[in-house]
Parts: C-alpha cells; sequence; structure tokens
C-alpha cells in the first residue's frame, strides 16, 4: 500500500486532475450492504485503488488550483500512519503526544509574532479555529463568565468584520447563539480590503443604539481575492474600541514564513486570537486547523469545567493538567500535531517560506499572462496567490460562458480552476496553494483555456 501510494504521488501528472464518478461506481459505493462477514483485506484494497483513488478532488495534483487546498507530502501521510498505529487520544493526561502538541503550538504562536506562551489547539480547520475565538471573545467581554452559565439573555453583543470575510465568521456567530445579524459585515474598498472608516462608523451607530460591540475580524488572505485587510489599523481601532482582536489567517498567515511576503502581514502579531490551517499552505495531510490565543487564561476559562471523572492530579496518568479538553469543545482529539510537527520539522520555516513565496510568484505568472491576452481580464489585484479573470464578453453573456468554461476545463482534467462573483461578475479564480504546481502546470491551463474558449465563441 506504502509503495503504491509513494508511486500515485509521484506520478500525479501522468493523470487527470480530477473525473466524474462513473455511475457503476458511484451506484455500487452507495448500495454495498453493512458487512455480516469480514472481506478479504486484499479484495478491499483493490476496490480502494479502483473505486476510490481515482476518483477524489484531486488537490494533490500539480493542475489542482480551484479551491484553497493544500497538496500534501508523503512525509505527512507517514506521520498519519504513525499517528494512526500509536492510536493515541490528546483529550488530556501525561503523555508525550500532549507535549509534542504544546511545541507545535508554541511554534505556530512564534512564526505568526505572537508570544510562545500564548495557548492555543490544533482542530480540524479554520471554521472550528474561527468559532473557538468567537466563543472566548464572548466570555471575555465584562460578566462574560456569566454567558456560559445564563446564556447571552439577549445581550445585544456585535462582531465586525469586511464583507470578503470567509462565511465561517458569520456561521460561528449563528453557533455561538449571537445570529447572524450581530456580525456586521463592513464593506470593502477597491482592494478588497476593509473599509476603515466605514467600520469607524458602524461602531459608533450601534454604541449609540445601546449595543456592544466586542469583536473585530481581520482576514490575513480572503478567500476570494487574496487580499489582506490593513492589519494594523484593525489593531489600532480594536484597542481604542476596547475590541477582542481576531484574525483569520487561515491560508494567508503562513505568509509570515517568507520574508518578502511577510510585510504584507504587519499587525498580525497583535492579535488576541488568530485562526489558520496546516492543511492548506501548510500542505499537511486533512485535516490539520489551528488555533492560537494570546490569554491562556481566558481561552480555559472559555471550555475548562470540573467533572469527577476527569479529575486531575499531581501524578500518575491524570497529571499534566492543563489538558487540551480545557481549550475546546472536543474531548477526544486525535495526534494531528504528529503531522504538523513532521512537516515543520522535516522542512524548517525556511524553506516552506519559500515554498509559499513560489506559489505567489506562479500566481503572478500567470496574472501576467492574463494581462498580455487581449481575450482576458484581471477582476482582482493579484495580492497573494489567488488569481481572478475572465474571458472577455459581451455583458449578457460573459457570466454564462465563464462558468461554461470553468466547467469544461474541470471535466477535461487539464486543471481544476473554479469560479466565484467578483464585483457581480462571474470569474474563473485559481488559487496557487499546491506546493506542486509549477509556472508550466499554469500555462498548460491557460493553453486549454483559450483554446476552448476559441471554440465556444466560433459556435
Ligand atoms: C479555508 C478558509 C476558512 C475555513 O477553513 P477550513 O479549514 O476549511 O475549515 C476560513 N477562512 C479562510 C480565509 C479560508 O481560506
Amino acid at each position: 500500500m506504502l509503495d503504491d501510494m509513494f508511486d500515485s504521488v509521484m506520478s500525479l501528472r501522468d493523470g487527470p486532475v480530477w473525473q466524474s464518478l462513473p455511475d457503476e461506481i458511484r451506484s455500487e459505493i452507495r448500495t454495498q450492504p453493512c458487512p455480516e462477514q469480514g472481506h478479504d483485506p486484499k479484495e478491499l484494497y483493490s476496490r480502494f485503488t479502483s473505486h476510490i483513488l481515482p476518483y477524489a478532488v484531486g488537490n494533490r495534483h500539480p493542475g489542482f488550483m480551484g479551491w484553497v487546498h493544500g497538496g500534501g507530502t508523503l512525509q505527512g501521510m507517514l506521520a498519519e500512519m504513525l499517528a494512526a498505529g500509536l492510536n493515541a487520544n490528546l483529550g488530556g493526561r501525561d503523555q508525550a503526544p500532549v507535549e509534542l502538541e504544546r511545541t507545535v503550538l508554541r511554534w505556530t504562536a512564534q512564526m505568526a509574532g505572537l508570544p510562545e506562551d500564548s495557548s492555543g489547539v490544533l482542530v480540524t480547520g479554520s471554521s472550528m479555529a474561527n468559532f473557538i475565538a468567537i466563543l472566548t471573545a464572548t466570555r471575555a467581554v465584562s460578566n462574560g463568565a456569566d454567558i456560559r452559565r445564563s446564556g447571552l439573555n439577549g445581550r445585544p453583543l456585535t462582531g465586525y468584520a469586511a464583507v470578503t470575510a470567509h462565511g465561517c465568521i458569520s456561521r460561528g456567530f449563528d453557533m455561538a447563539g449571537l445570529g447572524t445579524e450581530a456580525l456586521r459585515l463592513i464593506p470593502a474598498d477597491e482592494n478588497f480590503r476593509m473599509d476603515t472608516q466605514k467600520l469607524r462608523a458602524a461602531i459608533r451607530e450601534d454604541r449609540a443604539a445601546g449595543r456592544e460591540p466586542f469583536m473585530l475580524t481581520g482576514s490575513a488572505g480572503t478567500v476570494d481575492t487574496g487580499s489582506i485587510d490593513p492589519l494594523n489599523e484593525l489593531a489600532d481601532i480594536a484597542k481604542e474600541e476596547n475590541l477582542w482582536f481576531h484574525v483569520d489567517g487561515a491560508f494567508g498567515a503562513l505568509a509570515r514564513l517568507s520574508p518578502d511576503l511577510a510585510p504584507m502581514l504587519a499587525g498580525i502579531e497583535r492579535a488576541d486570537s488568530l485562526a489558520l490551517d496546516f492543511h492548506k499552505w501548510g500542505q499537511v495531510p486533512y485535516d490539520a486547523g489551528c488555533i492560537i490565543i494570546r490569554d491562556a487564561i481566558q481561552h480555559r476559562a472559555t471550555f475548562a469545567q470540573n467533572l469527577a471523572y476527569l479529575s486531575r492530579e499531581t501524578r500518575g496518568l491524570a497529571a499534566g493538567s492543563p489538558w487540551f479538553c480545557d481549550f475546546g469543545p472536543d474531548l477526544s482529539r486525535g495526534f494531528r500535531a504528529l503531522k504538523v510537527w513532521m512537516t515543520l520539522a522535516t522542512f524548517g520555516t525556511e524553506r516552506l517560506g519559500q515554498m509559499v513565496s513560489g506559489c505567489c510568484a506562479v500566481a503572478r505568472h500567470l496574472a501576467d499572462r492574463i494581462r498580455q491576452e487581449p481575450e482576458l481580464e484581471l477582476l482582482a489585484p493579484v495580492t497573494l496567490n489567488i488569481v481572478c479573470f475572465r474571458v472577455r464578453a459581451p455583458d449578457a453573456l460573459s457570466d454564462e460562458l465563464n462558468s461554461e468554461l470553468v466547467r469544461d476545463i474541470q471535466e477535461s482534467g487539464v486543471a481544476a480552476p473554479s469560479a466565484t462573483t467578483i464585483n457581480g461578475r462571474r470569474a474563473i479564480r485559481c488559487a496557487i496553494v499546491n506546493h506542486r504546481t509549477t509556472e508550466a502546470d499554469t500555462d498548460r491551463f491557460m493553453d486549454a483555456l483559450l483554446k476552448r474558449a476559441g471554440e465556444r465563441s466560433a459556435r
């Protein structure tokens, strides 16, 4: 199995990025009965190679540029195997795996410029990390501890993020019981960065109406265009207004590892909390998200409970407090830390920074090509690694044509771009996140796209 998976990763370019699941296979997968008797493992493995392996999303493939997905590494795969072999549960107790997660969190805080004694926990992804930040921020308001016991009781807490913020921020407000309307979505400027004049006005208006502004979220790398909110200015406003300053750095936070990109993220180090993913630009196999929280006491005060069956001791297996179950909703937790540690330690932060910077260079190459082709139009500035553009067409046809082209290219197997909407216009979106993607891969994509666009307009 290991040999096959090494071969599969080494020969990605020989196959399509993605192919749709044939009807027979889909139906076979769906209708298989719950097994009463065990099957031969060899047969099951052959089912994996024939039914599953060829029909995944394709984010390992260098032609995958549709969404912000990492490409994974073989080192990460081996770490997953070791972690599964150990079958460690990292909810707590006195064990080396927990110590390794603490070290990974200390490294992460250091990489982001936050204090090394910041708190944190590894989670599924930034959706969960952002949710944990929102919960912690609500418990950090005055008498916030009461919220844990009696709920919000109609307390009019309001938070702020740009319209360009990821949907999981709004969902986090929903899940936290604040309601999505409690998140004020502030307009962005022409560079897709939060408009801070409008932010100040919204805060003023809420205070005048007797509401309680409590949290400001900035994005370090927005999902649609890769723009970066003016983090230093947001940190200043949060300080003046006594708001919790959270940064969603799901993929962008790791750009701090590249000396040429780091200045764009100035201010991230002033965050009260930071959400980021290792499974995106960190190339760690799914899933591996992370929340870092500056104030460890506040973080623990949001989740810790006092339960007899989880009582802590000063020696024996029940030592080693605080436990990770005190820092998030999960009690049972896998050993995500091993693959993150293995990845960071195998490559080192310098090389990871070069990889991130390399992805941005590929994105700039793609943008240059778009500027050169008269049939194409760039729809947003390329800040980091995301390129949004369209094939020019009369307004009445443009959206449909560009949506069709994205589907054509995905089905061709040559590349996997995605579609989004920029200023009301359907855009083709390329996010260069995979360490395997080269300039030649984007050229191949562009050639295929222009050819297809020509065929469609000839018709
Ligand atoms: C991907 C992403 C998220 C959500 O993270 P998941 O790991 O998919 O849960 C949040 N914010 C941004 C900016 C993202 O790119």
